[in-house]
């Protein structure tokens, strides 16, 4: 990488992490026995207003568990957003459950919840609700569907730690949710996730699941099989560290939302914006994602590579899950078609927003973005 090359995304990482660290490397706790762990689990879970934060590895073991735990099985349908990463699907499709989708929303890009209900059959056991980039699903009505057809609700919250819905703590909304504390997430542990349920016996299972199924009364003696899901005290002082300044990191990503509108105002006939707000929250940016207007003679692709020609990382749009050739081999989705997720994930694409930017490199994404849609 080039010394100006300006990073899709870049962490902060200057409050106490180097302090905690060194504490792991001093008391010789590294393992996930140290107490940083349980630290994180606590103050986490207060944020997000759970009764429980059960800390793993990553944000897809998260899901993974999740799905194990509501004993989601052989059979049984979960619906979920075509438009999204792929550890959301193959956490379902790994129990021999089913993935039956719904397109994007065009303007949100959220899981359209109007199509939903039309979707619901004997066999669907949940939903999964997936917070797309910075604004969250509408959930007042998939709390009625889940109400309505007694489903169970999978909330992924990884890009939206912070975000609220309606003044409610995203993350707070399924019977299990999950996560991600990857660099690119609003804080990060450099890899890691959390669980989060209100349910004692749900959060039981999911720390059963993440430690091999140990049974504490008798060591090395299995009822069930588990994982090794389980985050180090190295990566849980990180997350400890992080956040402490949650706050101040959602007021950053903010401001950087707000500065790309200003800046990026005169391309609003090439390019379709993300929305600043909807009826029930503010835009929290995760990343700042744009789509190109149909008359746009090139796609999302041709736009990252000329990007990154000048020194810019840009990453495209989620590929939709009925378009991976992985799930077409397990023979799903293979004459399903969503419009408005494959429209987006050929146009869309978003740019340098990490915590770590500096208002001189947005303008600069700015002024080559203006250059190259001239
Ligand atoms: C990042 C992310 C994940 C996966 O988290 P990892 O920690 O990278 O495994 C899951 N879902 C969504 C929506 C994400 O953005």
């Amino acid at each position: 990488m080039s010394e100006n090359f300006i990073p899709v995304n870049a962490p902060l990482l200057d409050g106490n992490e180097k302090k905690y660290l060194q504490e792991c490397i001093d008391t010789g706790w590294i393992s996930s026995e140290g107490p940083f762990v349980k630290k994180l689990e606590d103050n986490f879970s207060t944020v997000m207003g759970r009764k429980h934060g059960i800390a793993v590895c990553n944000g897809s073991v998260a899901l993974d568990a999740a799905v194990i735990a509501l004993g989601i099985g052989k059979g049984d349908e979960v619906i979920m957003p075509t438009f999204t990463i792929i550890c959301c699907a193959s956490a379902i499709t790994r129990v021999g459950a089913i993935p039956v989708l719904v397109d994007a929303h065009p303007e949100t890009w959220n899981m359209d919840v109007d199509l939903i209900e039309a979707k619901i059959t004997k066999k669907t056991r949940a939903i999964m609700v997936v917070h797309i980039y910075g604004l969250p699903v509408e959930m007042d009505k998939i709390l009625a569907l889940a109400k309505k057809y007694d489903l169970k609700i999978i909330e992924d919250a990884a890009e939206q730690i912070g975000q609220q819905y309606n003044g409610k703590q995203i993350g707070s909304f399924g019977d299990i949710s999950c996560v991600s504390f990857y660099p690119n997430k609003h804080i990060t542990t450099g890899e890691g996730g959390m669980i989060l349920t209100d349910n004692d016996q749900l959060a039981e299972k999911c720390r059963s699941l993440r430690n091999l199924c140990f049974i504490p009364e008798k060591r090395f003696y299995h009822e069930e099989l588990g994982y090794n899901y389980r985050m180090t005290n190295l990566q849980a002082a990180l997350g400890v560290a992080q956040l402490e300044r949650l706050d101040t990191f959602i007021e950053k990503k903010r401001k950087v939302g707000r500065r790309y509108e200003e800046l990026l105002s005169g391309l609003k006939d090439k390019l379709e914006m993300p929305l600043s707000n909807t009826a029930y929250a503010e835009n929290i940016y995760w990343v700042y994602g744009m789509v190109l207007r149909d008359h746009v003679p090139f796609n999302a692709e041709e736009i990252i590579k000329r990007l990154g020609e000048n020194g810019i990382g840009a990453r495209p749009f989620f590929w939709c899950m009925h378009e991976q050739p992985v799930f077409h081999k397990m023979g799903l989705f293979k004459n399903e078609s969503y419009p408005v997720g494959e429209r987006i994930a050929r146009r869309g694409f978003y740019i340098p927003s990490g915590l770590a930017i500096t208002d001189n490199e947005m303008r600069i994404v700015s002024d080559k973005l203006y250059e190259i849609l001239k």
